[in-house]
């Protein structure tokens, strides 16, 4: 389990002024929010995303493929021309590498992300003879991942993006954005790296609350607390929050 953050403890005591003595403590939480906390705050602010797997395995380890370090946007494009090129996977494997880089050309990294591609779809291809993947809706969790992250360019975000998406199945992908409010809000220390974050986070979330966690972080992450300029102001979760609670101190 990765160490967490000691949660603040008030500064040492000095004499209070007159005036200091009469006012209310000022409110140091002893602790940050429990992740069930966390669903239930920002289900409150965002409302609680449904968890609707679209069934398709192989679409979403192929997207997510393309995803790596681009936006959706640019992914999505390159997805949608690779089906229009390709009627099926058979046809992505057999296809001129080249013509294949071309084709998925706008969600960048294409000189990477092509071959890693081929080579996925071969292992699949080599182990089960098709690229039926909805037997890993029946096996158990972890040998479901494990199956996953033995593939070619297959990581625990990927893997994690595919059980839960595709196929309705626990798992918690740790991206920029959970990663980024995970450590701000206590859950994981700041050295903890993101697969690391991503075991944890998964050993202590219930499996069922493992898609509304994903999701309300990652459109809190874009809405309100962003890399460089998070709205703590307008933020359900200041209160207890390792970076809220400070920078409200420090206006205090
Ligand atoms: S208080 Fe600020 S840093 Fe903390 S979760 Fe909210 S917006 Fe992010």
């Amino acid at each position: 389990m990765p160490p967490r953050q000691k949660a603040e403890k008030p500064a040492a005591a000095t004499k209070p002024s007159k005036s200091a003595a009469k006012a209310p403590p000022p409110p140091i939480p002893d602790d940050v929010y429990t992740p069930q906390e966390i669903i239930d705050l920002l289900s409150a602010y965002y409302g609680a995303p449904e968890w609707r797997p679209h069934g398709d395995a192989m679409a979403e380890l192929v997207l997510t493929l393309l995803s790596q370090n681009t936006s959706d946007t640019n992914s999505g494009r390159a997805f949608s021309r690779l089906l229009q090129r390709y009627p099926d996977w058979p046809a992505v494997l057999a296809a001129p590498l080249p013509e294949l880089e071309e084709t998925i050309r706008p969600g960048g990294l294409a000189p990477t992300k092509a071959p890693r591609m081929q080579a996925m779809l071969a292992e699949i291809q080599h182990r089960r003879g098709n690229f039926d993947l909805s037997f890993l809706e029946e096996v158990p969790i972890e040998e479901a991942r494990d199956w996953l992250t033995t593939l070619p360019a297959v990581g625990p975000k990927t893997a994690a993006c595919v059980l839960l998406f595709g196929l309705g199945r626990p798992g918690l992908p740790v991206d920029t954005h959970v990663h980024r409010l995970a450590i701000r809000l206590g859950q994981v220390n700041e050295k903890t790296p993101p697969d690391r974050a991503q075991t944890y986070l998964e050993s202590v979330i219930p499996p069922e609350d493992h898609y509304i966690f994903h999701i309300l972080l990652i459109r809190h992450g874009r809405h309100l607390c962003s890399a460089r300029a998070p709205a703590c102001e307008h933020c359900p979760l200041q209160p207890r929050c390792l970076v809220g609670r400070t920078l409200k101190s420090g206006l205090n």
